[in-house]
């Protein structure tokens, strides 16, 4: 049987791109020839990586498609999500990446590769796919939990039946009694675009594992009937410090000067604050979680990325004083953090998150819990299985889906949170339950783990295949 070839092609946003570049590790350590498939403008956050992989001794390369972003009317360096200028803007972005498909389509007939793991996000892969007889795999970057609820709501459109926008509505059919209200679902547009079911697949990847949604896992398999293969948590293949630190972007901070500061802290004593690659804030938000974050009276490693333009990098909404005054206690990181390293380390003791699906693995896997801080997409629903299912969060009351300038959480509600997630009869439970999570994570992956027999089976699987054409 010869070797398998398989394309992974992930939408351009880190919260994308790093899971996906994990993936193409891990299925290059099982053996397998793997392509990233992607844009000059994005190869940097796949080159060292690949270089460091294939030194090694794994099969890794990286094939570019030239993304026609002024064609579409974007800037010319717009060739990810976090640079589209606007949430306007976001249809021309995905136009951009449909008229990838045909030069997609061209590599594919050139190299004919035995599989193509492209994201939820390219619908239009399936079809390219399909042309050659090459199966094609979604990969989501989100929970069981999200896919779920968001289908249920599609069906049922519980939504309805409630007469304010602030009023809780039950998602109907799903293993857990979970509640929404309409200001926490995504504008109907975007639920369209999004969750409409897509054309019939190979079969869908999850960055998930089975102990850690198992109800929702078996829920999506036999309820909705999709063929579905486990495979995470994919951050928990960085195991050496270069490996963690070098996620998506460059640091903007020195990472053993990161680890040194964080060394001079007592275990469980620093809340790490940040809100992924895309989350944007409105000024007066970032001056209250400021405000917020200090009267917690905690230490803090605090990531500020705000792109407003407005801001002009001037940070006027910065509440005077506030670095002289907790200098020593927080540690501010302007741009990219090295986020696995920080959750890693034993003085970090809570992770104020947005709870991006990425974010939410990398703190179970860290045995960290959580205060969550939901914005948009399915991070209210990531929200649920931190809080509510396996109980290892506290939510922080943001309760408005909004696309950008988010506002609308207190200082007080943010202090609050902090001091109980990281103090107290609570925060050692929730601690406790982050710790077993944490250990059953690390099984998972590990030779005879649930995500390591289940990428060994779609293997099996795609051998098979290969071995029939
Ligand atoms: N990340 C990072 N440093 C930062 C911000 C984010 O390394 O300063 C990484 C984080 O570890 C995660 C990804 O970027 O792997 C963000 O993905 P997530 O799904 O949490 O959020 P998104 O950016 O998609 O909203």
């Amino acid at each position: 049987m010869g070797e398998l070839h398989v394309f992974f092609f992930p939408l351009m946003a880190q919260g994308h791109m790093i899971p996906t570049l994990d993936m193409a590790k891990l299925f290059a350590s099982r053996g397998v020839k793997a392509t990233i498939i992607t844009t000059p403008l994005n190869q940097p956050v796949f080159t060292k990586t690949i270089d460091k992989y294939t030194q090694l001794g794994f099969q890794m390369e990286i094939r570019l498609l030239e993304f026609p972003a002024v064609e579409v009317g974007l800037p010319e360096d717009c060739h990810s999500v976090d640079k589209v200028p606007s949430p306007e803007s976001l249809p021309s972005f995905f136009k951009a990446c449909a008229m990838l498909q045909e030069p997609l389509e061209q590599i594919l007939q050139e190299l004919r590769p035995d599989c193509l793991v492209a994201d939820l996000f390219f619908p239009w892969a399936t079809k390219a796919a399909a042309k050659f007889d090459i199966p094609r795999l979604i990969f989501h970057g989100s929970s069981y939990l999200a896919l779920c609820a968001a289908n249920s709501l599609r069906t049922h459109k519980p939504f309805n039946d409630v007469s304010s926008d602030s009023e809780l509505f039950t998602i109907p059919n799903l293993p857990h009694e979970l509640k929404l209200t309409r200001l926490q679902i995504s504008p109907e547009e975007m639920r369209k675009r999004v969750w409409e079911p897509q054309d019939k697949c190979y079969g869908e990847i999850y960055n998930s594992f089975y102990e850690l949604e198992r109800d929702f896992e078996e829920h999506y398999r036999n309820v909705m009937g999709i063929r579905t293969w486990s495979i995470g948590p994919l951050s928990l293949h960085n195991r050496d410090v270069e490996d963690k630190a070098q996620r998506g972007k460059k640091s903007t901070i020195d990472e053993l000067e990161c680890l040194k500061w964080l060394d001079s802290k007592n275990p469980h004593s620093v809340v790490y604050i940040c809100f992924g690659s895309v989350a944007n804030f409105a000024p007066s938000q970032l001056h209250e979680m400021a405000m917020g974050i200090e009267a917690s009276g905690m230490d803090f490693v605090w990531v500020i990325r705000n792109k407003r333009e407005e801001d002009n990098g001037s940070e006027k909404w910065m509440p005077e004083g506030f670095e002289e005054r907790t200098k020593g206690k927080g540690l501010v990181i302007r741009g990219w953090a090295p986020q696995v390293l920080i959750l890693d380390h034993e003085a970090v003791g809570a992770f104020v998150t947005h709870c991006g699906w990425n974010s939410t693995l990398e703190a179970v896997c860290a045995g960290v819990p959580m205060v969550t801080w939901p914005l948009l997409n399915d991070q209210f629903y990531n929200e649920k299985l931190a809080t509510e299912i396996l109980r290892i969060g506290i939510r922080v009351g943001s309760n408005e889906w909004k696309g950008s300038d988010s506002d609308g959480v207190k200082r007080e509600a943010i202090a609050e949170a902090i001091k109980k997630v990281m103090i107290g009869e609570e925060s050692e439970e929730m601690r406790s339950r982050a710790k077993a999570m944490k250990d059953k994570a690390k099984k998972a992956i590990e030779e005879g783990g649930s995500s390591y027999l289940d990428l060994g089976s779609l293997l099996d699987e795609l051998r098979a295949f290969h071995a029939k054409h």
